[in-house]
């Protein structure tokens, strides 16, 4: 897949720039002092221009470890805004990252890798400080006891017995297998991405929330184990018809880095075609437009962009206009992308990476497409949130599925 290529274009940019760091580089080793072999820490990073995802791989030297938690700094303006194989906590430039249920335990010689990405403005410097449980790896002989002790702070130093589950017994082998490591597919170039792979329950949390605007009723919102487009899970939404039978799953992320020019890009599997009613599974709140929403979903079955404010709608519901958009297919993932720039006003969509003709508002009338549209001078949307899922104003019921969900300030793909 093209993807692989494009990964690998942004890892050789990244080594110019993260120097000695380069993929396997060992940051924090061993001294050479005698038969001992200590842990290893290395880290390696992908970057783009305001964003990165970053890898640590942490070997066990002579000896097993049971438990991990490990530390650095950033030596630049780094942020995290999402992680996998790991718990990640970040406090000023203080990260810390302690093991999952299932990847506590290493064998002498055993590794693991975990991931993250995050957002950098002024420099993504690699850091270089690791410690592990506490101290760096190697330091145990002989500097003060204390340092080596790990500290009665948090939750984490003692104890993380590692639960039975997942991988049986820690293979050596470094990353490889897909499923629950690696961000989703299509992640540069994005303030985050998200495949639900960090999901533990069924409920939606985390960087996730559950919203029912106005009243709630029968629909739901689950994550997903037996369904995904990538890992293992992904959202399962059930709307049913009705005006209070909505249900969105909402992000807590923060957005106001983006800009105002919103890229998105999110896969989207239904079951059922849409209607002809009106429906909505994208939703996002428009400042700007007394907090009404900014909407996609589908309209004479055919994919619609609507303003809740006045009702207008893109294209025109006139034959010409919708013929001038497209239906959604059933029963396969769908990769959707939008674009909508706010200080500009306007908007793009594209379904598997191809252009719909009729969802683009750029300023110029058209006819049968933005007039409704553009009836409203001036129209500068500053969005604030997003909300994914199912919302009906009088017929219209669907079960789909989202994952892959990415956002960012330029376009992303599929
Ligand atoms: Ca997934």
């Amino acid at each position: 897949m093209h993807l692989s290529a494009r990964w690998r274009a942004s890892a050789a940019a990244l080594l110019t720039v993260a120097t000695a760091a380069g993929v396997g580089a060992v940051v924090a080793a061993a001294p050479a002092a005698s038969a001992a072999t200590a842990c290893q820490v290395a880290y390696r990073a992908d970057q783009w221009t305001g964003g990165f995802v970053g890898y640590v791989k942490l070997t066990a030297g002579d000896t097993a470890i049971h438990g991990w938690r490990i530390g650095w700094t950033w030596p630049g303006d780094q942020k995290i805004t999402n992680a996998w194989n790991a718990a990640v906590t970040q406090s000023g430039t203080t990260v810390t990252a302690v093991n999952a249920a299932y990847n506590g335990d290493l064998a002498p010689g055993a590794s693991l890798e975990f991931g993250m990405q995050g957002t950098w403005a002024a420099a993504n410097t690699a850091p270089t400080d690791f410690t592990v449980n506490g101290a760096p790896c190697g330091a145990t002989p002989s500097p003060s006891p204390s340092s080596a002790s790990p500290r009665p702070s948090g939750s984490s130093s003692a104890s993380p017995s590692p639960s039975p589950s997942r991988s049986a017994s820690p293979s050596p082998s470094p990353s490889a297998s897909p499923s629950p490591s690696g961000p989703p597919p299509g992640c540069t170039g994005a303030l985050w991405c998200d495949g639900f792979e960090d999901q533990t329950g069924t409920v939606p949390s985390g960087a996730w929330t559950l919203a029912y605007p106005d009243c709630q009723g029968a629909g739901t919102a689950v994550v997903d184990s037996a369904v995904a487009r990538s890992g293992t899970r992904s959202v399962r939404v059930d709307g049913a018809a009705g005006y209070c039978n909505h249900v969105f799953l909402k992000s807590t992320r923060d957005f106001s880095s983006l800009g105002g020019v919103w890229f998105g890009r999110f896969y989207v599997r239904h079951t059922t075609a849409l209607p002809a009613a009106h429906v909505t599974f994208l939703a996002m709140r428009d400042a700007a437009d007394g907090n009404r929403d900014l909407r996609v979903g589908g309209q004479n079955a055919a994919l619609q962009w609507n303003r809740q404010s006045d009702d207008a709608t893109l294209p025109e519901q006139s034959p010409a206009g919708v013929a001038q958009s497209r239906p959604l297919p059933v029963d396969r993932w769908v990769c959707v992308e939008i674009r909508v720039d706010g200080p500009a006003g306007q908007v793009q969509t594209w379904t598997d990476g191809s252009e719909v003709a009729g969802l683009r508002v750029d300023g110029v009338p058209t006819a049968d497409v933005d007039r409704q549209w553009l009836s409203r001078a001036g129209w500068r949307p500053n969005l604030t949130d997003l909300r994914l899922g199912w919302e009906s104003y009088g017929e219209g019921a669907d079960r789909l599925w989202f994952d892959d969900v990415a956002w960012g300030s330029a376009r992303i793909g599929c």
